[in-house]
């Protein structure tokens, strides 16, 4: 472990309008090493999906600090914010949030060929390969499963080569078999390429996968334990 690859200082951040405005993440602080796994977890409603999008860059804190791979990215313009996460993080969801209209390849060689990646097609077809699916490149996500179109998801994320991927219940939509290989690949990747891994998950074997766990209720981090508890 070398230094904190991701670090929250004193973030708040309140979402919705009027009567429906919630005070969702209340003075977190947070750091993570890089290359370990952290698994976030707590009730629904607690702020998972929140932190792990403001971790992303992909919301904007109210006031606080984040901090990824030593780059400040308070008052970084959308574009610079974009170009960040292009380079350093992968993000896997609940739902895949495959293109319906696309093939896997496609897929997964699109943020390849949107961040300007020469090669964009053979390296989707080579992560593809390493997800299991080198038998699937021209299938359409309604043609694949939903471990299949969860492998997709996870091998677009990993394209880009990030050094830290997020998922958001990344078993959530998948039976127990399933969701299983597929947290077998997110700890092989890990393993393979150092990658730093954030996940939220409802999952307590997941969880327990994890070198440390960190505890959300109502958008406060109310604990965090670490591998030695197992
Ligand atoms: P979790 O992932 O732990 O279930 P979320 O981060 O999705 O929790 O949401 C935390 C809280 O913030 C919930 O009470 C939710 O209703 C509220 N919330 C999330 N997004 C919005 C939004 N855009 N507007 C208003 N409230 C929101
Ligand atoms: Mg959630």
């Amino acid at each position: 472990m070398t230094g904190k690859i991701i670090s929250l200082e004193d973030v708040d951040l309140s979402l919705g309008d009027g009567a429906a405005r919630v005070h969702v993440l209340q003075g977190i602080s947070l750091a993570v090493s890089t290359g370990e796994a952290v698994g976030l977890v707590g009730p629904s409603g607690s702020g998972k999906s929140t932190l792990l999008m403001v971790m992303a860059g992909l919301e904007r804190p109210d006031r606080g600090r984040v901090m990824l791979d030593g780059e400040d990215l308070t008052g970084l313009s959308e574009d610079a914010l974009a170009r960040v996460r292009g380079r350093r993080i992968g993000i896997v969801f609940q739902s895949f949030h495959l293109v319906p209209t696309m093939t896997a390849l496609e897929n997964v060689a699109l943020p390849l060929e949107l961040a300007g990646r020469s090669g964009a097609f053979a390296r989707a077809e080579t992560e593809l390969a390493g997800v299991g699916l080198g038998a699937r490149l021209h299938h359409y996500p309604a043609q694949l499963s939903g471990g299949e179109q969860q492998r997709v998801a996870i091998a677009r994320a990993l394209a880009p080569d990030p050094a830290i991927v997020v998922a958001d219940e990344p078993t959530g939509n998948l039976d127990e078999g399933t969701g299983g290989a597929v947290v077998d690949l997110l700890f092989r990747i890990k393993r393979e390429r150092g990658t730093t891994l954030v996940l939220v998950t409802h999952d307590a074997t997941l969880a327990e996968r994890c070198d440390r766990t960190v505890h959300l209720r109502a958008g406060r981090v109310v604990a965090a334990d670490t591998a030695a508890v197992r």
